[in-house]
């Protein structure tokens, strides 16, 4: 089959296009064939090697899959080959206590799809059987790819972490990313007032298009200064971060008392100095968060299917053109989630 992989750590130019041997699946496991994978941030992490991490080379990137089941292995009974699948993209060991308690994003051994192993930057791709999700049959598979990760992520931190509640003030960084354009839609769907931050005319405008309230342009304005005009001095109840270093000090800043920051990444840096007192004098909870469990995706799935929250597509590139897809996420010139599409 054809697949990109990298040999090596380093640019856009290791990313390559070419054949690789086809996975065939064991016992409990499934073939797809990738009709489209969307990108992540991830992928770039991966690419470019994180200090202390040693992934199998060569290596193929790729979290987010839409597809048809393509083979089963022995004792697969859940899905069969011609059937139409969304991945579910956290990979978990399915019998530890976490697991059994339905927070397999909590389990030891939880890795991502595409990360320590093979992802879907390929014609075909391995998953365990337990991994294919139903598929939202008005969707096409490029909207599909869209939803996993992004919006089981946005789920998990705003349902699962902050318990946001109807008519909470909502700071969303980065409504241009995949992650910031699922987090709006899921804060309006219980009805939160949202509050976000854009940074080119294009994303200003579509920004507002996707149902925010309120859209700070930080070419022209300080996030903690627009926060306070807008609630009134008082701050936001959630803050949404994944930008890190870069935004950290607004937006602690920009917390409400008794308010909570939960954070999924940090693409600008890890570094960050907390002040303690803003902490225990404003009462601030300050939560990590991590993908999202497989209940809470099927949940996404449902309401993806009825309408409730919508697939936001940037971009569409082919498979060969995988490095210029993640030029344009490097760049940040997309509003959204870039897609690559797989020809038969
Ligand atoms: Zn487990």
């Amino acid at each position: 089959m054809k697949a990109v992989r990298f040999h090596e750590h380093g640019g856009l130019e290791k990313l390559r296009y070419e054949d690789v041997p086809e996975p065939q699946p064991g016992p409990g496991e499934v073939v797809v064939r990738v009709r489209a994978c969307a990108l992540n941030y991830l992928d770039l992490w991966e690419r470019r090697g994180l200090p202390g991490i040693q992934l199998p080379l060569p290596h193929i990137s790729g979290s987010d899959v839409a597809g048809i089941v393509e083979s089963t292995g022995p004792g697969v009974a859940n899905c069969k080959p011609g059937d139409k699948s969304i991945v579910c993209p956290g990979l978990s060991c399915m019998q530890c206590e976490f697991c059994y308690l339905g927070k397999d994003n909590l389990c030891r051994s939880y890795s991502v799809l595409g990360y320590y192993s093979d992802g879907g930057y390929a014609e075909l791709v391995k998953i365990p059987a337990v991994n294919v999700m139903p598929y939202p049959e008005r969707l096409s598979f490029t909207d599909a790819a869209a939803v996993p990760l992004v919006f089981l992520t946005a789920w998990h931190m705003l349902v699962d972490r902050c318990g946001i509640q109807a008519g909470e003030d909502v700071l969303v960084l980065g409504a241009g990313s995949g992650v910031g354009s699922a987090a709006i839609q899921v804060a309006k769907f219980f009805h939160a007032r949202v509050i976000t931050t854009a940074s080119s005319d294009m994303k200003l405008a579509r920004a507002r298009e996707s149902g925010a309230d309120h859209v700070i342009d930080l070419s022209k304005r300080k996030i903690r200064d627009e926060v306070k005009r807008i609630t009134g001095k008082k701050g936001v109840d959630i803050v949404f971060e994944h930008i890190g270093a870069a935004t950290w000090v607004e937006s602690l800043s920009s917390l409400a008392h008794h308010g909570r920051l939960v954070i999924c990444g940090a693409t600008t840096g890890y570094d960050v100095h907390l002040d303690l007192r803003h902490l225990f004098a404003k009462q601030i909870s300050v939560m990590g968060s991590y993908m999202g469990a497989r209940h809470e995706l099927l949940k996404v799935l449902r309401l993806v299917e009825e309408g409730h929250l919508r697939p936001v597509v940037s971009s569409v590139f082919p498979l060969q053109d995988a490095a210029k897809a993640q030029a344009q996420m490097e760049n940040r010139e997309h509003f959204g989630k870039i897609v690559l599409l797989v020809d038969r």
